[in-house]
């Protein structure tokens, strides 16, 4: 049977930094919703095209696309033992149609460690975020900086700064957060998976109570 886990969490709480981290431990896959509509957007397909504004404006694409987006990819062969999702489900409509889509499959959200860390510290995170361009491995310039600035330890290639981390869309994106995904915590603790991770610990103890909480669940 697949196993399946959501990282849920604020903008900048770590979702994509621990997933890199953990996902190998795991044996499944990392699948950032983010990270496939940048793809697409650099690539200039019909779903970048139709997703590029809301993302430039820090709002939600349309759950229509994101849903048939990631449906889509959870069927790929590297799929096939479940997944590490990271940015999805961001709304209660998406988390509705994950658990359908997974009982198709004979699989279920197994386990969803909440990693909370507190807005006011959410700005500073993604201002001093740098991504690499090939893979979009993370970094911080005081938190986690690259051994050599400006490029990517792991495969070399170029940090680049994202647009929607810009002080404004950060706000808004927040904002987002706040209204459209937290009703997702109450949702997964009703269905006992949910597990909170203090997001504000340093990078390596986080990685090392996510796994705990994996663990149990
Ligand atoms: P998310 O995927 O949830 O948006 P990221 O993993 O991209 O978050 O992390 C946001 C920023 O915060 C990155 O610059 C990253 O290096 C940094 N970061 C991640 N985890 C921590 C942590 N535990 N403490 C300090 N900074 C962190
Ligand atoms: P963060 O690092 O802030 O968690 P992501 O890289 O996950 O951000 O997402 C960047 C943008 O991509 C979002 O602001 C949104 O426009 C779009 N996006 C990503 N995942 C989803 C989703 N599940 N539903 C709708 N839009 C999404």
């Amino acid at each position: 049977m697949p196993s399946y886990v959501v990282l849920l969490g604020p903008p900048g709480a770590g979702k994509g930094t621990q997933a890199e981290l953990i996902s190998e431990k795991l044996n499944l896959a990392h699948i950032s919703s983010g990270d496939i509509f940048r793809e697409n957007l650099k690539n200039q397909t019909e779903l970048g095209k139709q997703a590029q504004g809301y993302m430039n404006r820090g709002e939600l694409v349309p759950d229509d696309l994101t849903i048939e987006m990631i449906k889509d990819r959870l069927q790929r062969p590297d799929c096939k033992e479940g997944a590490l999702l990271d940015g999805f489900p961001r709304t209660p409509a998406q988390a509705e149609a994950l658990g359908k889509m997974l009982a198709e499959w004979n699989g279920k959200v197994e386990c969803v460690p909440y990693i909370s860390v507190p807005p006011k510290e959410l700005v500073g995170r993604l201002s001093g975020r740098w991504t690499c361009k090939e893979q979009g491995h993370v970094y911080h310039e005081t938190f986690n900086p690259p051994k050599v600035a400006g490029k990517c330890d792991i495969d070399g290639s170029e940090l680049y700064q994202r647009d929607d981390d810009k002080a404004e869309t950060v706000e808004r994106r927040i904002k987002v957060y706040l209204e459209q995904t937290t009703p997702l915590i109450d949702y997964y603790r009703k269905q006992g998976v949910l597990a909170e991770v203090d997001g504000t610990l340093p990078i390596e103890q986080v990685t090392t109570l996510l796994l705990k909480a994996i663990e149990k669940g």
